[in-house]
């Protein structure tokens, strides 16, 4: 199906790895983002179809129903997946980066063996729920289902290929560029 090499970034919501992705895809001309589906409310600044295709649960549910997913799951009360349309479409171009937690990791790795999986960890718990907290838009109660969901997606590093701690955003970016660039010369 495929030119292109296939990454996937995990991290904990707050972990920072949008802006992180950000400067990834800023200095990878190379490198397109796979645009997943979610039924979450786009954030302020967010935009339909470069950041997700914000749906109704209702039109995920059809496109689960239609095998329009690579892969899908339902974390903090919210669906999101990644479309075959924009994997098969961008990798036919060049090297894709798909945005997701790990069970969708542990699922795109079942489809794709080949796909290099990078771990983004907070330098500590408490650092990451000080992150959380200043983004401001997170209730108690939705603070609470992240932190639980974050020490469990912590507890999964242990089968990604890499793991890179973000305790200064372009250090992290940095080791992520090596790494792609490591994976784009082994042929
Ligand atoms: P947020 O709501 O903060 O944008 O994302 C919450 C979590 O959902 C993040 O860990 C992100 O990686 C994950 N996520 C985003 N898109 C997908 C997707 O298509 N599939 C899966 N499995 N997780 C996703």
């Amino acid at each position: 199906m495929s030119k292109g090499k296939l990454f996937v970034i995990s991290g904990a919501s707050g972990v920072g790895k949008s802006t992180v992705l950000r400067k990834v895809l800023d200095a990878r001309q190379d490198l397109q983002f796979s645009v997943s589906a979610t039924t979450r409310p786009p954030r302020p600044g967010e935009i339909d179809g470069v950041n997700y295709y914000f749906v109704t649960r209702e039109q995920f549910l059809d496109m689960i129903a239609r095998d329009e997913f690579v892969e899908y799951d339902e974390h903090n009360a919210t669906l999101y997946g990644t479309p075959w349309s924009q994997l098969e479409n961008k990798l036919k171009l060049g090297n894709v980066i798909l945005d997701i937690e790990p069970v969708g990791a542990g699922n795109v790795r079942k489809k794709r063996p080949d796909a290099i999986l990078i771990f983004v960890k907070a330098p500590s718990m408490e650092e990451l729920e000080h992150r959380l907290r200043g983004r401001g838009d997170t209730s108690d109660e939705q603070m609470k289902m992240r932190l639980e969901r974050a020490v469990w997606e912590q507890e999964q590093i242990g089968w990604y290929d890499h793991v890179v701690v973000n305790d200064q955003v372009d250090a992290c970016a940095e080791k992520i560029l090596n790494i792609i660039a490591e994976s784009c010369v082994e042929e």
